[in-house]
């Protein structure tokens, strides 16, 4: 069984810290800033075996040369599709990397959308999915398109519901505010407002999450709902029978009156 601690980094960053039970050696996905990263593993003894990142936006990647430098061993995992400064191991969709000092089995997952070469690592019933998929919401589209990502959020919509959502921004309580928009009738929707709203006032993250609540309450993953259907109908203006415009409407309606 996996320990994993969230880091955090910036104003709304999460580094997930990845060890085995007792061991001397720890993982991190996506170490934009290594100053907290490395305070963590002193305060903990622990020394960085490996790096795992998903995509090549800065407050992902930042830390690497400098956690290069203190661990000179360090393996830093990363898609073969962009071009990260410090990558030693490009992945390639299917990979199984094998990790030093870790005793896990992840499975690299090809998500592009946010950015044109995105990456995920799946495994431990987890999903690390760095900025495509949010807890209540997903990333925006950079160098990727709105077809890429509404496809890698699908793909992400079939894996089993008890996947746990390790996804790298606090940003839920913003994302259920336009979930609400979507969907004002909806019970879940409400109900997760008032119980991640609890862990936010106890200074708690709200990750993870996992695929059953994001299925239940994520405008994003629920594009074959009617009830969102009707809502992205309303908002284009005509009939939409395709899920990847229907997530196109829903995207673009956030990122212009919303964001
Ligand atoms: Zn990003």
């Amino acid at each position: 069984m996996l320990q994993i601690t969230p880091i955090k980094a910036f104003d709304d960053n999460y580094i997930w810290a990845l060890r085995n039970p007792g061991a001397s050696t720890a993982v991190a996905v996506d170490p934009g800033d290594e100053t907290p990263l490395l305070n963590w593993l002193q305060e903990n003894s622990l020394t960085l075996s490996a790096v795992l990142l998903t995509h090549h936006h800065y407050d992902h990647v930042g830390g690497v040369p400098e956690l290069r430098e203190a661990f000179p061993d360090l393996k830093v995992f990363g898609p073969a599709g962009e071009s990260i400064k410090g990558v030693t191991e490009p992945l390639h969709e299917g990979d199984r990397p094998l990790i030093p000092g870790l005793d896990a089995d992840f499975q690299v997952l090809e998500l592009p959308g946010h950015t044109a070469g995105h990456i995920a690592y799946l495994g431990e019933q987890a999903l690390f999915c760095g900025d495509t998929l949010f807890a209540a919401g997903c990333g925006r589209v950079f160098d990727g398109t709105m077809t890429q990502l509404a496809n890698s959020l699908q793909r992400i919509a079939q894996l089993p519901a008890e996947t746990k959502i390790y996804c790298a921004h606090e940003y839920t309580l913003d994302n259920l505010g336009f979930a609400r928009w979507v969907e004002p009738e909806s019970e879940a929707v409400m109900q997760r407002i008032d119980s991640e709203q609890a862990k936010r006032q106890n200074g708690e993250p709200t990750l993870p999450s996992t695929l059953q609540l994001e299925l239940a309450t994520n405008p994003f993953l629920r594009t074959q709902v009617p009830s969102i259907v009707t809502a992205a109908e309303k908002v284009a203006g005509k009939t939409l029978t395709d899920h990847a415009e229907i997530f196109m409407v829903i995207r673009q309606w956030k990122d212009r009156e919303y964001d």
